[in-house]
């Protein structure tokens, strides 16, 4: 038997069900605690007391607990998917304009970019993320239409949408995105208007969605870049791997390296509290709950996350 189906068949016979009602009993406490994000005026008003989390597994399982159905503003999961779409169209030419590396610092900080030249770290922080929706922008026509389309046929959800009053309460109070913008500009490293890379990047954060939704919607990732319903390739394996390769070094920002540390999968969090973790070859696992720690993470999502691998044994190491 090869190895793939030995960890295919070890899921099989987890009680899932059961792993994710004992999560959800283990961080009742958590629930609650935490900053909800308050820098973007229209999130501050979400409650802090929701906790939901969804497994979606690669032989067609899906399992929820909790606030598994709410939708909730995406944010930074959103990088995700629009790394996607920006290395199917650019493949390898795209690490000339961004870097791989963990950035060590806060996901909107200012202060690497002008040592290095305009190049952000990774498109997983804000300025990593505008040069990958100037990319988009450069590709395709209709790029938000796109980005939706892709969501959509990825969570099997055509109600997806995006939240516009999130997205322009994210305009109002964007100085610091409209400052990296601008900056990584100046270095020639965005070739579009900074409004409309701004314009893009605000609205694919305010993509709104469940736990369920996201659960399936990484699937691909999960399944060497492939459809888990009809097989079909969604990106090739080799960038499949190095994505998930840059959710475990960089998709949770400066606590990366923590996140690591106790979760032990590549991961990708947003400021509304929401978090999307691959197990390659098995399964995915989505956790929101708003209030976050110092470093813009899930406080609850993170120790759910670190008491699914532990409960599970399923992680990458
Ligand atoms: N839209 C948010 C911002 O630019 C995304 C940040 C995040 O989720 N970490 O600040």
């Amino acid at each position: 038997m090869k190895s793939d189906e030995i960890i295919l068949e070890t899921s099989a016979k987890l009680d899932i069900a059961s792993v994710l009602e004992e999560i959800a009993g283990e961080v009742a406490p958590l629930v609650g605690q935490g900053e909800v994000a308050s820098y973007i005026p229209r999130l501050a008003r979400v409650p802090a007391n929701r906790f939901g989390m969804a497994v979606a597994t690669l032989d067609g399982r899906l399992f929820s607990v909790g606030d598994a159905e709410e939708r909730f503003s995406i944010q930074s999961i959103s990088k995700a998917f629009s790394l996607t779409l920006a290395l199917e169209a650019l493949g390898g030419e795209l690490w000339k304009r961004v870097g791989r590396e963990p950035s060590g610092n806060a996901f909107n900080s200012l202060v690497q970019l002008e040592r290095e030249n305009g190049i952000p770290r990774n498109p997983f922080i804000n300025a990593g993320a505008h040069v990958i929706a100037d990319v988009i922008l450069s590709q395709t026509p209709k790029p938000l239409e796109t980005l939706l389309e892709f969501v959509r046929d990825r969570s099997g959800n055509a109600e997806v949408c995006i939240d516009e009053e999130v997205a322009s309460s994210e305009r109002e109070a964007g100085f610091r995105n409209a400052a990296l913008a601008n900056f990584i500009r100046s270095f020639g490293n965005l070739d579009n208007p900074v409004e409309d890379v701004l314009d893009f990047y605000f609205h694919q954060c305010a993509l709104q969605m469940s736990c369920t939704d996201l659960a399936r919607a990484f699937l691909y990732l999960a399944n060497e870049g492939r459809c888990q319903r009809s097989g079909e390739s969604v990106i090739n394996p080799e960038r499949a791997k190095r994505i998930n390769a840059l959710m475990l070094t960089c998709g949770t920002y400066d606590a990366a390296g923590e996140f690591a540390f106790r979760v032990g999968l590549p991961a990708k969090s947003g400021v509304g509290g929401g978090i999307i973790a691959v197990v390659p070859k098995v399964l995915t696992v989505a956790v929101w709950s708003p209030g976050l720690d110092e470093k813009g993470n899930s406080l609850a999502g993170a120790t759910a996350l670190d008491l699914f691998t532990t409960l599970t044994g399923l992680s990458v190491f």
